[in-house]
């Protein structure tokens, strides 16, 4: 693996895929923890006296450019933190108006191209535009790690045509954090699986299943799984159609998949909705949250835990009174972390709720990637990672 910190980047032009895919209110940035975290690769290259270009796709636009996607609100927040002279341009990849902005870029310096979204070659890898922009760089770095499971111009098309090709800082991290789980885990070795829906993980819960000692599993897809086992769920959320999955992966699990035994109960998906715990989901009631055995049970499970992945909140987090299970398995995993274990946690939600709990720090890794960890998780290859090595 080749990384940023293996070149000489003076005088270079090193063009990096970062993750700029900011969330918008308005046109206000509401969270710009994506550019923080993109700030040190940046001000490494510009320290070193190298010429960082930076490209991002940004939102989903249809039909070409159009100015609610602009990066230009990301160039600008990009200028306020850093301590490097930042440019945003406009100017279309394959123009020699780029080429020459490029040209003219002092050492030391920052440029920010426009959405590579707005190029429909970009989601279609076309290799006419994965020849352009490899025409901006000496070096070529893929630094976004959340994009590394699409195989786009930017991630992967791209790395074709330069000459150097490397990981940037936070993808290493990625990758590196998310190989040791699967390539060699200390055990006991533990996956927790939750969120909405058991048809959005089960190559998660299968590759888990396949290499962990245990798999706790938690949130609404718990609700298919009990469903499909015989229990009452109620009015809980269910997956009718993922039944026999649910009961195959079950069966085949050998007694390793984990189910919640209680259960906070609500008597309408509300914040301030009547509430209950139960073993058993009386008819009319959802389950919002895993009850206190069950949190008892996994936290046993995952302080003794030498490894463990987390993906998908334990309930309707979002929510108080449904919280208490969620916040709970991130309090096990840092006392697991503090007592040696690997601790990874990822997905957007349960990242989100790991950070509203102040937890982030106190764990091994916390992975920025919600598509590509699942996909990483469920051992497919990530083609912008593959590209790489
Ligand atoms: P991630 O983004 O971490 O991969 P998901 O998107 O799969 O997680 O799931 C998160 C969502 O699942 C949250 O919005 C949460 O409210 C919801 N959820 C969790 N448990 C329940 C439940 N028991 N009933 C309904 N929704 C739930
Ligand atoms: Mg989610």
């Amino acid at each position: 693996m080749k990384t940023l910190s293996d070149l000489d980047l003076h005088g270079q032009r090193v063009l990096v895929r970062v993750d700029f895919n900011v969330p918008m209110d308005g046109d206000v940035i509401a969270d710009d923890t994506r550019i923080r975290a993109a700030l040190a690769t940046v001000q490494t290259i510009a320290d070193a006296g190298g010429k960082a270009i930076l490209m991002s796709h940004f939102g989903r636009p249809k039909n070409g450019p159009d100015p609610k996607y602009s990066l230009r609100a990301a160039a600008d927040r990009l200028a306020e933190l850093i301590d490097a002279p930042v440019t945003f341009t406009t100017a279309a990849i394959g123009s020699d108006e780029l080429v020459a902005e490029v040209d003219a870029q002092p050492n030391g310096s920052v440029l920010v191209l426009e959405n590579t979204r707005f190029y429909p070659g970009e989601e279609q890898n076309d290799d006419a535009l994965a020849r352009q922009m490899a025409a901006l760089a000496d070096i070529y770095v893929n630094d976004a790690f959340g994009s590394a499971h699409r195989a786009h111009a930017s991630t992967e098309g791209v790395v074709k045509h330069v000459k150097v090709a490397a990981l940037g800082p936070l993808m290493e991290k990625e990758v590196r954090s998310l190989s040791a789980l699967l390539d060699s885990p200390e055990r006991p070795f533990v996956g927790i699986v939750g969120g909405a829906k058991v048809s959005d993980k089960i190559g998660v819960i299968e590759n888990l299943l396949a290499r962990c000692d245990a798999v706790l599993i938690g949130g609404a897809m718990a609700y298919t799984f009990l469903k499909a086992l015989g229990h009452n769920v109620g009015a809980s959320k269910v997956e009718d159609d993922k039944l026999d999955v649910a009961k195959a992966l079950y069966d085949g699990a050998g007694g390793k998949l984990k189910l919640p035994v209680d259960h906070v109960v609500a008597d309408r998906f509300a914040e301030d909705a009547a509430t209950q715990i139960v073993d058993e989901i009386p008819e009319g009631w959802m389950a919002l949250d895993i009850g206190p055995k069950t949190v008892d049970a996994y936290r046993e499970i995952v302080v003794d835990a030498k490894t463990v992945v987390w993906n998908g909140p334990m309930g309707v987090f979002e929510m108080k009174p449904f919280a208490r299970g969620t916040m709970a398995v991130a309090e096990a995993l840092v006392d697991a972390t503090k007592s040696g274990a690997m601790t990874v946690v990822g997905g957007g939600d349960s990242v989100a709720a790991v950070a509203e709990g102040g937890y982030e720090d106190a764990l091994t890794h916390v992975s920025t990637g919600g598509g590509a960890m699942l996909e990483f998780l469920e051992g497919k290859t990530l083609p912008g990672v593959a590209a790489l090595l």
